[in-house]
Parts: C-alpha cells; structure tokens; sequence
C-alpha cells in the first residue's frame, strides 16, 4: 500500500486540514472531515514547490493562516 497521499490534521478548533504530501500545502481546511475529499480531488501541486521541497529548500508546512 502506499502512504496517503493526503494526510489528515485535527485542529484544536474542531476543523480538519488536509496536508498535501507532496507538496506539502493545506489543501483545505473544512468542520466536517467527509468534505475534505472533494478538495483533494481538485487539488493540484505546485511543480516547482515539489522540487523545491525534493531538494529539501522547504521544510516548513504552507498555509497555518488558515487555521486561525
Ligand atoms: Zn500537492
């Protein structure tokens, strides 16, 4: 099996983000964990934040302003 491709986070105000894995981007962030699967089906990675990343430039996750 693979690893998933889109990793789930709950956050302390009851929200769930969906992590990227590999591009490391909050895909969404949603109340009800069932909707994330809609964004992940349109989601598509940055090329060059993926290279970025596979060359190890970024290692910090994009998107914490949405959490707020
Ligand atoms: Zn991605």
């Amino acid at each position: 099996m693979f690893p998933p491709r889109f990793p789930h986070r709950r956050n302390s105000n009851g929200t769930h983000d969906s992590i990227c894995a590999e591009c490391m981007t909050t895909v969404a962030t949603v109340l009800r964990e069932a909707e994330l699967s809609g964004f992940e089906l349109r989601h598509v990675c940055d090329p060059v934040r993926v290279f970025q990343i596979s060359r190890g430039w970024i290692v910090e996750p994009e998107g914490r302003e949405a959490a707020r």
